[in-house]
């Protein structure tokens, strides 16, 4: 049999790496322009980006070791059931391609998982191989971002933190009996149980740190996990609770959502159809109201239908407000920035700015109009010194005023 080259492995590896969402730019049309017309595509894959701890936007080589795999997740192309081609790297392999595309000024860094080979231990040792090379043999300082294996000793697992800059280990789905189901060889307890150990490996070395300038550094950029969303049955509130409950026991500093896509030969109890991609979408901006908008995860969930479902139509804080309009009109002059954080429409950084320009003047309405993108969707919640919505909050039809007007579905999309 004739071995394939590296540029075949790559196109292999880098292709199946595209299902991990820790870096994906989802949402967008496809693109390409392999005819010969126009520049560039979306739907490339290998180089992705991501957000450094400093908050620079970085180019990574997205890569699988190897997309052989000795377990069936249902929801993943590379599960031993599937019939993909398969390709394997040797850690070498991927420590050349990465620091040539590194040399090249390609890349910036490396994000690397794997299928299961032989075993957990074994898949995750050659893990850590790679980042062991890169930083001991060639001092590579760039960043990497390593998945880890839950199945794989607590050991080893603590070894990658002392090579990668980021570790995570997915829980995959939000509920055990979608886990149970879905992914019959993994286990929900044994993949918190190796969270926690991350998240217990981080903190003792940020506090050794403190006290020993020298003391070894633990995935300085944090752990974090990627859920699966509508491949079972869970709803967002569900998906809310589970977030938040990960976030409050291993201080991750992401949790990433992935719609799930129908892959190509997909097992049978998987859904026919994707879940709109509108719902993961709802489900980051819940999350970004649980980190940064002080909104509770029950208050998350009081925003959600009868089902458990956030709105597809209108975003979750403005689906909370319309709940809980006797929390409105809010005095941008007086109120507190929490109750001002609370404001359909109002981000926090115009709260910032809104706090800040109080301090000098009076806020009117024009001034919201310099913040904001939309000072209707605001009008009917808050109180300005030339502005008082008076019976506007509590009409009936304001969720039809505020809602996006509905657009006809395309035909053949
Ligand atoms: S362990 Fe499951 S999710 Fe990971 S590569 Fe194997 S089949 Fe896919």
């Amino acid at each position: 049999m004739t071995r394939s080259t590296v540029m075949e492995r790559l196109a292999i590896l880098a292709d199946a790496a595209k299902y991990d969402a820790s870096c994906a730019s989802s949402g967008t049309t496809r693109r390409n322009s392999r005819d010969g017309r126009g520049l560039g595509s979306t739907e490339g894959m290998g180089i992705c980006h991501a957000y450094a701890p400093d908050g620079r936007c970085i180019s990574l080589l997205k890569l699988l070791l190897t997309n052989h795999c000795i377990f069936d997740c249902h929801y993943c192309i590379n599960r031993k059931s599937s019939n993909v081609q398969r390709a394997r790297f040797t850690p070498q392999e991927v420590v050349d391609i990465t620091l040539s595309f590194y040399r090249r000024n390609y890349i910036e860094g490396l994000f690397l998982s794997s299928g299961i080979v032989k075993s957990s231990n074994q898949t995750m040792e050659q893990l850590i191989e790679v980042a062991r090379i890169l930083r001991e043999e060639h001092d590579f300082r760039g960043y990497i971002h390593l998945k880890t294996i839950p199945e794989a000793d607590p050991e080893l697992i603590a070894q990658a933190g002392l090579w990668a800059d980021r570790v995570s280990i997915n829980v995959e789905l939000p509920t055990e009996s979608g886990l149970a189901r879905l992914a019959p060889d993994k286990n929900g307890p044994r993949i918190e149980s190796a969270m926690g150990s991350v998240s217990t490996a981080i903190e003792d070395a940020k506090d050794a740190q403190k006290r020993f300038r020298k003391a070894p550094r633990f995935a300085p950029a944090g752990q974090s996990t990627q859920m699966i969303v509508g491949a079972d049955a869970a709803s967002d509130a569900q998906i809310v609770g589970k977030a938040s409950t990960l976030y409050d026991k291993f201080a991750l500093r992401r949790v990433y959502y992935s719609a799930f896509s129908p892959i190509p030969e997909a097992s049978a109890v998987l859904p026919l159809k994707r879940p709109p991609l509108m719902r993961e979408h709802r489900l980051y901006q819940s999350d970004w109201l649980m980190r940064f908008y002080g909104f509770a995860p029950g208050e998350v969930q009081q925003a959600t239908d009868a089902d458990g479902m956030l709105p597809l139509d209108i975003d979750p804080k403005l689906a909370w407000a319309l709940k809980f309009r006797e929390r409105f009109p809010v005095d941008l002059n007086r109120a507190p920035r929490e109750d001002l954080l609370r404001v359909p429409g109002l981000g926090a950084k115009a709260v910032s700015a809104l706090l800040a320009a109080r301090r000098h003047r009076t806020i009117r309405l024009e001034d919201l109009a310099r913040l904001t993108v939309s000072v209707k969707k605001l009008r009917p919640f808050v109180v300005a010194a030339d502005w008082r919505p008076t019976l506007l909050t509590d009409r009936a039809d304001l969720r039809a005023r505020l809602a996006p007007p509905a657009t006809q579905m395309e035909l053949f999309a």
